[in-house]
């Protein structure tokens, strides 16, 4: 819908809602939400308003209510919980998005998040996730200043909660860690080694405290680390790092396949984050290893079982690298050893998974 500016109340400025210009369309249903043009209308509508338009208007529907203090908090009750659905929505559909590395198209999401949080409370460590997704989406983005800026609010947030005695719940030392490994991106990209690698540092510490240090979870941060080890050509620090994933995941993996869960298995959110993580991994142990090599055939075989929990249209590229392990087994160790023992198994296992 066309904005008229001569329909404003007097006074009243429309901004849009993603990048704060001067509004000329606005949203013809909920009547809310504003935009500079039909592109930023576009990005916001994918992004996150078609999902949370309907809630928006019954949130303008009961503007005022007057009645009994009873019925007037009842009232705000009622709006808070529409507003933490918007913030719980904004969060998940940023959250998605960054997972496929849609970095802008989680920003409007993100934005809607942190606007309703707002609302409620900002004081809330419920603030924290939005600010660190805003930071995530940014640095993703190379704008590195935005995502310093929203980085340091989420600090600040978790500062002042930390002073008030929450230092010690679990929620806390999840965000945390989170916090440390955002800005250790950040750090990363800004060439400063020395600042990241104490703050991933302390995403390690932290998320083990969160999940255990041989979680799934926690192996994500030991890549980064990897990672920042590999750029400074500390290949066999960063090396250390690299097998350690392979081993977590492997454990994590062969757990599922014995509890025969592996093919039904829930994908978990950060799936395509790992899948990136294996291609990468992939990449640097040919070049460093050798494709021949058993390290890279310990690589192989996970990355197999990781393919598996992904579908299975996966289960043909999980039986080529099961194929390719098997081979290294076989040359660098011998028929009986348990690793080509378990390769073969396994071939033989999806094979028939596959008619
Ligand atoms: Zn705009
Ligand atoms: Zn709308």
């Amino acid at each position: 819908m066309l904005l008229n500016s001569l329909a404003a109340p007097k006074g009243v400025k429309y901004h849009c809602e993603l990048c704060g210009k001067q509004a000329t369309l606005m949203c013809p249903n909920c009547r809310t939400v504003c935009y500079c043009t039909e592109a930023h209308r576009d990005i916001d509508e994918v992004s996150i308003h078609k999902k949370i338009c309907g809630l928006i208007q019954e949130l303008q529907s009961e503007k005022e209510v007057f009645g009994s203090a009873q019925q007037r908090q009842q009232h705000q009750e009622r709006m808070n919980m529409l507003r933490k659905r918007i913030v719980d929505i904004g969060v998940e559909q940023a959250t998605a998005a960054l997972s496929r590395q849609e970095y802008q198209r989680a920003i409007p999401a993100a934005l809607q998040a942190l606007k309703y949080q707002k609302e409620l409370d900002s004081n809330d460590r419920s603030i924290v996730t939005p600010y660190l997704l805003l930071g995530e989406a940014h640095t993703g983005l190379g704008k590195l200043q935005r995502a310093e800026e929203f980085l340091s609010f989420a600090k600040w947030v978790l500062i002042s909660c930390e002073e008030t005695g929450e230092s010690r719940s679990q929620a806390i030392i999840a965000l945390r860690g989170r916090l440390h490994r955002q800005f250790g991106k950040l750090f990363l990209f800004q060439d400063r080694f020395g600042e990241a690698e104490a703050e991933f540092a302390a995403d390690a510490y932290y998320s083990g405290l969160a999940t255990g240090p041989e979680s799934p979870e926690a192996a994500q941060c030991y890549f980064h680390m990897g990672n920042l080890f590999y750029l400074r050509k500390q290949r066999q620090v960063a090396f250390q790092f690299y097998d350690k994933i392979v081993e977590i995941w492997q454990s994590y993996l062969r757990d599922l396949v014995v509890a025969g869960t592996l093919t039904g298995h829930e994908t978990p959110g950060f799936a395509s984050e790992t899948k990136e993580m294996f291609m990468k991994l992939e990449t640097v142990y040919n070049q460093n290893c050798g494709q021949n090599h058993s390290s890279t055939g310990f690589l192989q075989l996970t990355i197999a079982l990781f393919m598996c929990t992904l579908g299975q249209e996966h289960v043909s590229d999980a039986l080529d690298r099961v194929g390719q392990a098997h081979d290294i087994f076989l040359q660098s160790f011998g028929q009986d050893h348990p690793a080509t023992r378990d390769a073969a198994n396994l071939r033989v296992a999806l094979t028939q998974s596959q008619v």
